[in-house]
């Protein structure tokens, strides 16, 4: 299957052309035609799958086709709204990109950072605005957006939405757009708040699945080390050392720990940063751009902030900590292995993240390769070595006087 066989047109090929893309992804290949045919779409797909395409292509394309344009009037016709300030601007680059020679315009806006820049934007025209929920409601509030000629709406990463608390937000948005519209709704997971939501908005979809597994058993290489807490910054300092890690993203459960991670990086030499929520906007997007152009090479971050995160060729992810929400470790493992590259994503587990590891397990229905073979091994992590709850520790100093982290065996 090719792009033009989608019904592509030409203006918008010449862009996937430049961006390298010479195949559709299967969302691509699934959504993008029911799209065109104007259908509204339920989408379970995380980010990685190369779902911001599938929805972003039929759009530019249908307003670039369409006769309700007015010269010299800009308003906005498509309307895509996403929990956070980076995939909104990841979604806003992605337009911008593919619509490059469509003369479409487009325009972000998030919180985080003064308005002016913004409002001076909009002021200009936009056929497309990509938002963060509160950024919008306030630049709503204050007459410089107005939503009546909305023909496009998409709700992206919708579980992620509700995690955050943007529920009112969303009804909200969603009660200020003409009822004529086509609608677009993507999620990751399935629950029955999500459903209930989706059922809110659109109205009879089409509905695709494309399953995490796929994204995680075909693409990433994945492994886990068993680990004990204090022993996880070593084993970090160990990896880095033995495997070269040109981009490597660390994901840490807290704020806190990312910075530790960071500081911990920085002593042994390596040049890392942070991204999470306490950071400046401008901060955060520094410690994106620096790790994209290579001048940083190990990116910490905490789930919120690295949701969307869009690297091509990042070659590894660690899970410093196992996250709590078993889907979670699919998003996390899905930065790697993205549509053009392959990656490998290492998992730490100390004894108190077992329960997490299980859950994971049985979401992915796999289980993960586990790298026994390294300096830090934590017997008392490994649920099938030792059951009792307090494990007898006295192995470990033989193990690591045993060390052979070169010869890396995956049992
Ligand atoms: P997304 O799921 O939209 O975040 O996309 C994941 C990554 O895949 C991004 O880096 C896109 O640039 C890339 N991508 C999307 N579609 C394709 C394609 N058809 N061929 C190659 N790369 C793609």
């Amino acid at each position: 299957m090719t792009f033009e066989q989608l019904g592509i047109i030409d203006p918008i090929l010449k862009a996937l052309q430049r961006e390298g893309y010479t195949h559709p992804t299967p969302i691509q290949e699934q959504a993008i035609p029911l799209l065109l045919n104007g259908k509204d779409l339920l989408g379970c797909a995380q980010t990685g799958t190369g779902k911001t395409a599938a929805f972003a292509v039929p759009i530019i394309q249908h307003l670039y086709q369409s006769k309700t344009r007015q010269k010299g009037s800009r308003p906005v016709r498509a309307l895509i709204v996403a929990p956070t300030r980076e995939l909104a601007i990841q979604i806003y680059e992605s337009f911008t990109s593919y619509g490059q020679f469509t003369g479409l315009r487009s325009v972000v806006i998030y919180g985080g950072v003064k308005q002016g820049k913004q409002t001076q934007a909009l002021q200009k025209g936009a056929d497309i605005l990509v938002a963060t929920p509160g950024r919008l409601l306030d630049l709503i509030g204050q007459g410089f957006i107005d939503l009546s000629s909305v023909t496009h709406s998409v709700l992206d990463e919708a579980d992620h939405m509700l995690d955050m608390g943007f529920i009112h937000d969303i009804k909200r948005i969603v009660r200020l757009l003409p009822q004529k519209r086509q609608s677009l709704f993507f999620s990751a997971t399935m629950s029955k708040e999500i459903e209930a939501l989706s059922k809110n908005i659109l109205g009879q979809p089409a509905r695709i699945t494309i399953q995490p597994e796929q994204a995680t058993a075909e693409k990433v290489d994945q492994a886990l080390y068993y680990v004990s807490k204090p022993d996880k910054r070593k084993l970090l300092l160990h990896l880095l050392e033995e495997e070269s890690m040109d981009s490597l993203l660390v994901f840490s459960r807290t704020k806190h720990g990312a910075n530790k991670i960071v500081k911990i990086l920085e002593r042994a030499g390596h040049k890392a940063a942070a991204i999470h929520g306490n950071k400046s906007q401008n901060a955060r997007q520094k410690a994106l751009g620096e790790f994209k152009d290579g001048d940083l090479n190990v990116l910490v971050a905490t789930d919120i902030a690295a949701r969307g995160i869009d690297v091509d060729e990042l070659s590894y992810v660690i899970n410093y900590d196992l996250p709590n929400v078993p889907e979670t470790y699919v998003h996390r493992i899905g930065r790697t292995g993205r549509a053009k590259a392959s990656g490998i994503a290492i998992s730490f587990c100390d004894t108190e993240e077992r329960a997490y590891l299980k859950d994971i397990q049985k979401l992915i229905d796999q289980r993960i390769p586990v790298v026994s073979d390294h300096p830090y091994p934590d017997n008392g992590s490994r649920p099938e070595t030792v059951p009792s709850n307090n494990p007898p520790r006295g192995g470990r100093k033989k193990q690591r006087n045993q060390r052979n982290g070169r010869n890396r065996r995956r049992s």
